[in-house]
Order: C-alpha cells, then sequence, then structure tokens
C-alpha cells in the first residue's frame, strides 16, 4: 500500500514495497530522499520524532533549510563525495528550535529508476555524543589525578613495553625533567632490596612478576636514580584482564616511604647512640657484647672488655664549663676511636665512663696493649678553650674465658661490664691513671665492698649508728674549746665498727650522705645538751663533710635546717672539708659554704698539707681554721720535715688570720712543741680518744689539771 500522507512519489504497492514500507516506518533513523536540488521528496516518519516535523510539513522544502549553517560547509563537501566517504556529523534544526546533533550517510541513486534520487540515512547522536563526552572527561580526570598524585604510577602492555608512566614515578626514578624513552629506563637507576644493599633485578620487581603471572607481594625497594636522591618505595604490582579475562597487561603502583624510613632510622640511630658523642650507648653496647661472647663462644676465642673513667673530668667540667667538659668527651671519643681497630666497638655509657670492646682478642695481652694504646692516645693534651687540658684514664680490663661452644647466658655480657667496671674502681683506688685487670683478688674485693654496703645500709636503717667526739683543747690554756664529731656504728655481732671500714665504701654507694646528715643533726643534738651543764664555755662542734654531701645541690639547706631543728647557734657548728674537697669542689658547693658563712657557720680546711692544693684553692672558700693533718704531727718533735711543714702551716694560717689546729697529738713532746710553734688548739689521744656525748659532759664539768 502506498502512503499518500508520507509520499510524494511511491513506490508501487507489492509486497516487497510494503514491508519496505513497515521497516521505513519503523526505522527509528531518517530516511530522506532528495532530487538532484536537495529538495526533499520522501522521508520517513522518523523525521516527525527526531525533528518535531511531521513529514508533509517538509516534503519539497530544500534540505540545506534543515541544517545549522555553520554545518553546510561539511553538508556540501559530504554531497561532493556521497558514496565514498563515512557519514558527516550535521545539526538539523527541531521544530522547537533546537539543534539535534546527526550523522549523516548518503548514497547516490540518482541513476537507480526505482528511486530517481539521493538517499540519505539520518540518525540522531544526541545519546552516543553525551556518551562520549561523558568517557572524555573521566579519561580527563584520571589523567589530572595520575599526573597529580604523590604515588608513582606506571603501566605495561602484555609484551611487558612500559605504555604509561605518571609524574611521580618519573621523579621517583630521577626522570622528571628529562625524556628518557623506555627503551633506555634500565641505565637511569639502580634497584635494591629494602636493606638498601642487596642488588635487586628489574625482573624481580612486583610489576615484572605481575607481567609474567607470578604471584606478586608488595614489597619495599630501594631506587637509587643516576639523577636524584635515593628514595625508598612501597610497590606492588598487578595484572590486568579485559572484560572477557583476557590478560592485556600489569599495572605497578609505588609509594614513597622514603622520610618513614629516614625518621625510623634516626629513632633508631638515637635509641642506641649517645647523642653527645654518637658512640654506641649502653643498650648497643651490651647487643654487640652479646654477639662477640656467642661468637667467641663458637670459635673458642676471648672478648676482652675496657672499661675506662677519666680521671679528675669533674675538675675540668666544673671550672671549665660543660660547654668545654662536653668538648672534652668529644675529643676523648674520636681518639677512643683513633685507637681501637675496626671492627672493636667504642661506646659511651654516660657521664666519663666510656667502654671499648675487643674482639676477638687471642689473650688478655691484646687487651693490654689496647689499653696501652689509649693511654698514648690520650697522653697528648688536648686544646679546649684557647688552653691544653690534660686527662688521663683509670682503665679496667675484663676477659671472657677461653671455651667451647656451651652458649653464652643472657647476664653474661652485664657480668663482664660489672668485672671490668670493678677492676676500673681498682685502678682509681690504686691512684689513678693506670689499668687495672678484673682477677680473683678483684673479684674478692668487689664482694667485701658489697657485703660492707649492704651491712652499713642495714646499720643506718636499725639505727646502730653512733657519734662520738673527740674533745678539742686550747693549747695555751688547756681548757676545751670544742669537739669533733666521729661517726662509728655498733655491729650487735661485730661490736664497734670503726669508719676506715666502711667510709670508703659509703663514698661510693652514696650512702656517705645520709650517714653525714644524720651525724650533722646528732652533733647539733649533743651540743645545745652540753649548754645545760652551764661551764660558761660554749663548744664549737665539727663535723665532717665528704665530698659528696659537699656537692649535693641541697647542701646548704641540710646544714640550715639541722641548725632550725636543734635550735644550735650556727656559730658553734664548725665544717671540716678535707683539702683535697676543697680543690675538687663545685661552684655550686663554694656559694653554699659562703652562705653558710654568712649565717654565722665555721668552714675548715681538714688534713691540711697532705692535698697538692695552692692557697688559691682554698682562697675560694670562706675559710676560717686549718687542721695540720695527724701524719705531720706524727713525725713530731723529732723528725725536722714534718717540723718544718707544720711550723710552715702555723705561719701560714696565722698570716691569712685562721686558727690552726693539730689533731692526732698522742704525747707531751708533741704538745711542748706544738705550743712553741704558736699552735692554737690540738686534739689527739694524749687528752682523749673519741668518746660518748655524755663522757663529753662530764669532762666539761671536771676540773681539769693546767696542761
Ligand atoms: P679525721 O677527720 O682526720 O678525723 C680524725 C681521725 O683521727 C679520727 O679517726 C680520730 O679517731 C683519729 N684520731 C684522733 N686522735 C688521734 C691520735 O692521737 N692518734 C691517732 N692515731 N688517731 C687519732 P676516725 O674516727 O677513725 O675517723 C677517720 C676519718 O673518717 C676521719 O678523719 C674523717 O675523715 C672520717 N670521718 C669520721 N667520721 C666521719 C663522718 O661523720 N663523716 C665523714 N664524712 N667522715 C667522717
Ligand atoms: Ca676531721
Ligand atoms: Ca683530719
Amino acid at each position: 500500500m502506498v502512503s499518500a500522507r508520507s509520499c510524494g512519489s511511491t513506490p508501487d504497492g507489492t509486497a516487497s514495497s510494503q514491508r519496505l514500507e513497515a521497516l521505513l516506518r519503523q526505522s527509528t533513523d531518517i530516511v530522506a530522499v532528495l532530487d538532484p536540488d536537495l529538495r526533499i521528496i520522501y522521508v520517513n516518519q522518523a523525521v516527525d520524532r527526531m525533528l518535531g516535523r511531521p513529514p508533509e510539513t517538509i516534503l519539497g522544502r530544500h534540505a540545506f533549510e534543515l541544517i545549522h549553517p555553520d554545518d553546510v560547509v561539511s553538508a556540501i563537501d559530504a554531497l561532493a563525495q556521497v558514496g565514498d566517504r563515512p557519514a558527516v556529523a550535521l545539526r538539523l534544526a527541531h521544530a522547537d528550535g533546537r539543534w539535534i546533533p546527526t550523522e549523516v550517510a548518503g548514497d547516490t541513486s540518482l541513476s537507480d529508476p526505482d528511486v530517481g534520487g539521493i538517499v540519505i540515512n539520518i540518525r540522531d547522536v544526541t545519546d552516543r555524543l553525551r556518551v562520549e563526552e561523558t568517557l572524555h572527561s573521566e579519561r580527563r580526570f584520571l589523567r589530572t589525578i595520575l599526573h597529580e598524585m604523590e604515588d608513582g604510577v606506571a603501566a605495561y602492555g602484555p609484551d611487558g613495553r612500559l605504555r604509561m608512566i605518571n609524574r611521580a614515578a618519573r621523579e621517583f626514578f630521577g626522570m622528571a625533567d628529562r625524556d628518557v624513552g623506555p627503551a633506555d629506563w634500565a641505565t637511569e637507576y639502580e634497584l635494591y632490596e629494602a636493606d638498601g644493599v642487596t642488588p635487586l633485578a628489574d625482573a624481580d620487581t612486583p610489576v615484572q612478576r605481575a607481567l609474567r603471572g607470578e604471584p606478586v607481594p608488595a614489597r619495599e625497594m630501594v631506587v637509587v636514580p643516576r639523577h636524584g636522591p635515593r628514595r625508598v618505595l612501597w610497590t606492588s604490582g598487578r595484572p590486568i584482564f579485559d572484560a572477557d579475562g583476557v590478560f592485556v597487561g600489569a599495572v605497578s603502583a609505588m609509594h614513597d616511604v622514603t622520610t618513614n624510613r629516614e625518621a625510623e632510622a634516626r629513632l633508631q640511630h638515637q635509641a642506641l647512640h649517645d647523642p653527645l658523642t654518637g658512640l654506641p650507648n649502653r643498650v648497643l653496647l651490651l647487643d654487640r657484647l652479646c654477639q662477640a661472647m656467642s661468637r667467641a663462644a663458637m670459635e673458642s676465642g676471648q672478648v676482652a672488655l675496657l672499661f675506662l673513667d677519666l680521671d679528675r673530668f669533674k675538675i675540668v667540667n666544673d671550672g671549665l664549663g660543660h660547654r668545654v667538659g662536653d668538648r672534652l668527651l668529644q675529643d676523648v671519643a674520636v681518639r677512643l676511636t683513633s685507637a681501637v681497630r675496626d671492627g672493636d666497638t667504642v661506646g659511651r655509657l654516660g657521664g666519663d665512663e666510656f667502654v671499648v670492646l675487643c674482639a676477638p682478642v687471642a689473650g688478655v695481652a691484646d687487651a693490654v696493649a689496647v689499653a696501652e694504646r689509649i693511654e698514648a692516645e690520650l697522653a697528648a693534651p688536648f686544646r679546649l678553650d684557647h688552653r691544653d687540658v690534660r686527662v688521663s684514664a683509670s682503665i679496667g680490663i675484663a676477659m671472657t674465658t677461653p671455651r667451647r661452644a656451651d652458649g653464652v647466658d643472657l647476664a653474661a655480657p652485664e657480668a663482664l661490664l660489672r668485672d671490668a667496671d670493678a677492676a676500673m674502681y681498682r685502678a682509681k683506688d690504686l691512684g689513678r691513671a693506670r689499668l687495672e685487670v678484673f682477677d680473683e683478688a678483684t673479684r674478692r674485693s668487689v664482694l667485701h665492698r658489697l657485703e660492707v654496703e649492704q651491712r652499713l645500709a642495714r646499720a643506718i636503717e636499725q639505727g646502730w649508728l653512733r657519734a662520738l667526739y673527740q674533745p678539742v683543747l686550747d693549747v695555751k690554756t688547756g681548757q676545751i674549746v670544742g669537739v669533733e664529731a666521729l661517726i662509728r656504728y655498733i655491729d650487735p655481732q661485730r661490736g664497734l665498727v670503726v669508719p676506715e671500714e666502711f667510709l670508703a665504701v659509703a663514698e661510693d654507694s652514696g650512702l656517705i650522705t645520709r650517714l653525714d646528715s644524720w651525724i650533722l643533726n646528732q652533733a647539733c643534738r649533743d651540743a645545745r645538751r652540753w649548754d645545760g651543764q652551764n661551764t660558761g664555755r660554749p663548744l664549737q662542734v665539727g663535723v665532717n663533710v665528704s665530698a659528696r654531701q659537699l656537692s649535693r645541690a641541697d647542701f646548704y639547706d641540710v646544714v640550715a635546717a639541722a641548725l632550725k631543728a636543734t635550735g644550735l647557734e650556727p656559730g658553734r657548728l664548725a665544717l671540716e672539708i678535707t683539702e683535697s674537697e676543697l680543690v675538687e669542689a663545685t661552684p655550686t658547693a663554694i656559694s653554699a659554704t659562703h652562705r653558710l658563712r654568712a649565717l654565722g657557720v665555721h668552714v675548715g680546711a681538714d688534713d691540711f698539707g697532705t692535698g697538692y692544693s695552692s692557697l688559691i684553692h682554698i682562697k675560694r672558700f670562706p675559710v676560717s681554721f686549718l687542721k695540720v693533718d695527724r701524719s705531720f704531727v706524727d713525725g713530731l718533735p723529732f723528725d725536722q720535715d714534718d717540723a718544718a711543714i707544720v711550723e710552715a702551716v702555723i705561719s701560714l694560717g696565722h698570716a691569712l688570720g685562721l686558727t690552726v689546729v693539730a689533731e692526732g697529738v698522742e704525747t707531751e713532746a708533741q704538745l711542748t712543741q706544738l705550743r712553741a710553734l704558736g699552735c692554737d688548739s690540738y686534739q689527739g689521744f694524749l687528752y682523749s680518744r673519741p668518746t660518748e656525748a655524755d663522757k663529753i659532759e662530764e669532762m666539761l664539768v671536771r676540773p681539769r689539771a693546767s696542761a
């Protein structure tokens, strides 16, 4: 049937033409026939749906009337080649004024008598363009993201050839600004395992494994580019398959963890090294020691541990300032390091304590050789703050015993360190600037010290401490002018224990400050008690002050508190500080004594003449008396040297306006000579041994036969 409505000229009504007519009606594409003048002579129903124009409204119109003016030229071009060209994109006018994007294909069938015109097919491409536009912008986003992202990404084809690499990845491999083709890639960098040392073949990277279809655990690798900094990359690889499951290549993603690793390494280093010198600290040292000991045990070799403590470092540190002290420690660290072999470890435990680990060594002779090398290395003066500073070291050596492979127990490194420390102590005891090897004798002395320390601690806890007092008398009048408090403790089993037995240990362990504080308070209390005897002679009470006590930050407060608690008049208290302590005293200690002196407390130099002090050291203190050391009094009256020294001390003291006291006076002859030399006062067994407070009380009331 012919559709007179839709067609100007219709094919005749055969079955096939009816079928054709039905198809044309169904079609979503516009099918039109133009005459040679490009007028529309046939158009199907689709034109109504696509352009809002029923066929009869445009039949006979010129086709170009419907084409966007800007597209007319393309249309003409297309017409000229109709038949050999693919579809041309044209915008067509919709009845409502919109322009509909279409794709127009044509075929000139002018010669075909059935058609007698140009057949064109017009497809609405609105939807397709929308999809294309979406895809296009998605791709643009992706490209931007890939370019901007901090992580590196690279994609490879199934042949393993690089297809895409983003900016970050180029930067990681040191090719950010340079145009390097994939062929030259391998020459641009080197790859290492996470340890940064073991080379990593390109073929072992995650992406190459992904390309080979192997399992791909993500991993850390280190890239050292030819141009650019070393990087640690967390790298993963992943095969890619298309929608049909066909393998199309692989991608690699790289996350830069360089700063994390560096921070970790820094933290690790800080945890294991001494910040001042950069040397291994105790933790790392013990770890190395443990390893060295295990190895030595297996190879039945020996490990030597040198424990080194600088002598008189405190004087430098306090005298020249901590900055100079720090410099000295750093310089010592450098010299120590240069004195040992490559495999040996120099560590710092803190303060002025260093440790040298030598392994393996053949025997103790090797260790002694190292210690001697160190001593020689330290012998030259250190140039600090424009002056030459000399230091020496006391060195203790401990050796492992050579033995078969029976392992090393975990406590062994600590024990070896303790032994070396003990040997160092011995070196100090024996006069510093020397080395001692830990042996049976040292072991015994360590055990002994430990025992003494424990007993003393117990005595303090149990209240076994006692203060004895030795009277100090005026040489001229023979009157008691003071007492010196001397500490003891009563052990229920062992009886009276004298300072000689425990004082050194008390100093080392720090217990001494508890002793000193205890006796300070006790002496002040007892002195107050004697006041009640109304002898008319207020006694001065002398209290010995240890180096530790003197260097306490709260030394002033401790003394002031004792005076306050007991109500003793400050002028009655005399602090006895040994000459050597005066030499080594810190600025804080010196200022504390000045403040105490300002309160009225007396300060005296004890054991005078034994230290190698000069007057400069004495003059830093507000000293008001000198106590001539017992060893010089001992020689009186026969030893000419001792007599000369005592005489010199007396005249020096008097020249400085100080009182001079002689201690350890045992004979009348000594006293006579002291009187002749003009000594002010004395104490000693001649008059009385140190005795109980009660006895002192009796002495005070008892009239004294004139001296
Ligand atoms: P030091 O301060 O020189 O005390 C004098 C020492 O000489 C005392 O020994 C005393 O008993 C002893 N002595 C007194 N007269 C004679 C004598 O005529 N002949 C002989 N051979 N010795 C005499 P001690 O009590 O054994 O004290 C020894 C050292 O212990 C003291 O020497 C002092 O440095 C220290 N010390 C004693 N008590 C304390 C204390 O409470 N604190 C501190 N830090 N040190 C103390
Ligand atoms: Ca004394
Ligand atoms: Ca003394």
